[in-house]
């Protein structure tokens, strides 16, 4: 069975970032309002993350690392239903499979903490007892040390730090009211305190956007019928490179869809007059069973069951935003 995790490893492991990726959704699944991430050496070194969530029982520690014990999918019906994040149940036995894994852990109602490791293909199969909050924490050692092929696929620290980066910000756009932080060396990067206040969920978007983002850019806020759509679009005078800068979120999860990038598009440009893809942080909220999201694992697709009408509502909203705006 380790065999066959590490090769689905290949699917949901690509390199730290998918790694930070899949166990910050695993905080969130599990109710964390604050979550401390340290890396070192663009992640490839150490992975650490910690979090105040529910944490684990003692007798699930060694289930959790285990391929699909958990997963949450009975039945395909039920893709529709999930609300969680994580549904596959494979993340953390693919992520232990190749790597140095540690799982330490204190469930609300227990008055202890306790702690489980792997190493590649090794489950030391005790499970003992260690000091933790109640939370979680997650150490990944040595990504890769053991599938040479695909740690000669990673590149320089640098670079994979920025996609674990990446990560970080794009959870720190989509929940406001997590605390995060992110160290990269024993530097701090981040530190997002919760955002409530609309002032606060500005700063923090400042902070992964930079300083002039905002002062660049319109205001976004629209509810029609089931449908609601906020956030910020740049205008030209925002002048940083664009394609880093164009974040989308469907009910709370990034997502890059052709149809959303069309209607972004076209209103900026019968609006603008202006060629250039714009910059934006956007939100649309809607009944999640129109919705089907994350077809695939690792991509972040989604499927709207009326296209034509979230096409139509996010131009005509953006429209009107940017028309008010706009001599
Ligand atoms: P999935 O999230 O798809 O269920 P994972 O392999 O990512 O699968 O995680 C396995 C299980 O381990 C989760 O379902 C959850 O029960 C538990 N788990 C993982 N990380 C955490 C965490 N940070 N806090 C609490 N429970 C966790
Ligand atoms: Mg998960």
């Amino acid at each position: 069975p380790r065999l066959s995790n590490q090769i689905a490893a290949g699917e949901v492991v690509e390199r730290p970032s998918s790694v930070v990726k899949e166990l910050l959704e695993n905080s969130l699944d599990a109710g964390a309002k604050r979550v401390d991430i340290d890396v070192e050496q663009g992640g490839v070194k150490l992975i650490r993350i910690r979090d105040d969530g529910q944490g684990i029982v003692k007798d699930d520690l060694a289930l959790a690392l285990s391929r699909h014990a958990t997963s949450k999918i009975i039945e395909l019906d039920d893709l529709e239903a999930v609300g969680t994040l994580g549904f596959r149940g494979e993340a953390l036995a693919s992520i232990s499979s190749v790597s140095r894994l540690t799982l330490s852990s204190r469930h609300v109602e227990s008055d202890q903490g306790w702690q489980v490791s792997v190493e590649g293909q090794e489950m030391t199969a005790t499970v003992k007892p260690a000091a933790h909050n109640v939370g979680t924490t997650l150490e990944v050692r040595d990504l890769f040390f053991n599938t040479p092929a695909r740690r000669k696929f990673l590149r320089k620290e640098k670079t994979e730090f920025g996609h674990l980066e990446e990560v970080v910000k794009r959870i720190a756009l989509s929940r406001f009211d997590i605390g995060i932080s992110l160290k990269h060396n024993q530097r701090i990067i981040h530190n997002f305190r919760p955002a409530t206040t609309e002032q606060e969920q500005a700063r923090r978007v400042t902070s992964v956007c930079g300083p002039n983002f905002i002062q660049n850019a319109v205001t976004v806020n629209v509810e029609v019928g089931e449908l609601k759509l906020w956030g910020w679009v740049g205008l030209p005078t925002f002048s940083r490179s664009q394609a880093d800068l164009q974040y989308f979120f469907v009910n709370g999860r990034v997502i890059r869809d052709k149809l959303v990038a069309h209607a972004i598009r076209q209103a900026y440009r019968d609006v603008l007059y202006h060629g250039r893809h714009p910059a934006f942080v956007l939100y649309l909220e809607l009944d999640p069973a129109t919705v089907d999201v994350n077809v695939h694992p690792t991509k972040h697709e989604v499927r709207f069951r009326d296209s034509r009408m979230v096409h139509d509502f996010l131009f005509r909203s953006l429209h009107r935003a940017l028309a008010e705006v706009t001599p």
